[in-house]
């Protein structure tokens, strides 16, 4: 059994299409993956019509929201959500014009550092999916203003960067809810470096949050340990993935490439079971 719980597409800010990620997830030999775009849905449908052709592979329907905390992020992931509910989509696409916006302010304060990309090649980027720094940044590499994506965040696109501008976000909790809301299991995505983490997961859990993401690529053995412990204590589910986006290296890692237990994989199938989802 293996599986990848976190997937982008371009959907959001991955660089295959919905269809290339089950065609590659197949082709690996991968029996569940869920795709979970930041703040979209619209990769869902295209990935189930492209799993009739792979019967052996489990697709779940997912969602990323990142929401502010007091400093940095944390990223809730939804699985199993009704993808067609209207208060999920009227909020996702809130927040993906809010991404708009922000995007276009993002490209004008480059400018006055001397930065200059064009905001058509950041929407040619994004084709037509959510707007996400990681677009920018690939317009700043193309124009070799930097050498990697994780170069533009670091120096210029991060939280504390000069051309750094705030968007619209929803709050940890409001996130968990509209996920509830929406039929879906709330997880924490890479949790390791949350401050306060058990406080903020013990508060998650009260409001109905399912999961913590233990298995996540580039954790140490000592990380997942931990991760593991807090999960047994909150008495939550593990889930695990890459976090491919087939950017560069800096960004997740390979599909495919993080080892789930297969304990924790069938745990995810009985899942889909028992919400009645289509199993081959
Ligand atoms: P945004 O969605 O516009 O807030 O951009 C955040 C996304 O950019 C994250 O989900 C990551 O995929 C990526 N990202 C965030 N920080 C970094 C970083 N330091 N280096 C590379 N990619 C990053
Ligand atoms: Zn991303
Ligand atoms: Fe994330
Ligand atoms: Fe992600």
């Amino acid at each position: 059994m293996k599986a990848d719980l976190h997937l982008h597409t371009t959907a959001s800010d991955g660089r295959l299409s919905p269809q290339e990620i089950v065609r590659k997830a197949s082709q690996l030999g991968l029996d569940v993956i869920a795709i979970t775009d930041h703040d979209s849905v619209e990769g869902i449908p295209p990935a189930l019509e492209a799993a009739k052709s792979f019967p052996q592979l489990l697709v779940i329907p997912g969602v990323e929201i990142n929401t502010d905390m007091p400093r940095g992020e944390a990223h809730i992931l939804g699985y199993f959500i009704d993808y067609h509910d209207p208060e999920l989509n009227h909020s996702l696409k809130e927040l993906r014009n809010s991404r708009y916006e922000r995007g276009r302010k993002m490209i004008a304060k480059l400018a006055d550092i001397g930065i200059e990309i064009d905001w058509e090649r950041v929407l040619e980027l994004a084709t037509g999916g959510t707007i996400g720094r990681p677009h920018i940044a690939q317009a700043m590499v193309e124009r070799g203003y930097i050498s990697s994506l994780h170069e533009a965040f670091a120096k210029y696109i991060g939280r504390n960067g000069p051309a750094y501008i705030e968007r619209k976000k929803l709050t940890p909790l409001d996130a968990v809810e509209l996920i509830l809301n929406a039929g879906g299991l709330p997880f924490l995505a890479h949790p390791a470096d949350i401050e306060y983490l058990e406080a903020f997961v013990s508060q998650l859990k009260e409001a109905g949050m399912a999961g913590l993401e233990v298995y996540y690529a580039k954790y140490s053995p000592s990380k997942i340990g931990r991760l593991q412990a807090l999960a047994k204590k909150y008495d939550l589910i593990a889930s695990g993935g890459s976090d491919y986006h087939g950017l560069d290296n800096t960004i997740g890692a390979n599909i495919g490439s993080v080892d789930l237990p297969p304990n924790l994989v069938e745990q995810f199938i009985s899942l889909a079971e028992r919400r009645r989802m289509v199993i081959p």
